[in-house]
């Protein structure tokens, strides 16, 4: 089924909030808000968010229920949104 999102996702070559360029060595995460990835400084910022902490435990509930059936490995991509990876 749907099991590339490591490459879509984990190698993005540009964070998708600033458009900063994203080396494969770079640490990047998920955002809770649209599960795109970003650069740790976005993440910073998304963290700041007042609504930060609801929007990533409903992200969490969401992800496990919605991706079950679309990949083989639905907690490597959910956790993937508070876990900095790098693209292998
Ligand atoms: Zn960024």
């Amino acid at each position: 089924m749907k099991d590339d999102w490591k490459e879509q996702l984990a190698c993005a070559t540009k964070c998708s909030k600033c458009r900063k360029d994203l080396s494969p060595r770079n640490l990047r995460i998920l955002s809770v808000y649209n599960h795109n990835p970003i650069c740790m400084s976005c993440k910073k910022k998304e963290e700041k968010r007042p609504d930060y902490e609801e929007a990533s435990k409903t992200t969490i509930e969401q992800c496990m229920a919605d991706t079950e059936i679309m990949y083989s490995d639905p907690g490597g991509y959910c956790y993937s949104h508070f876990y900095p990876f790098k693209c292998k």
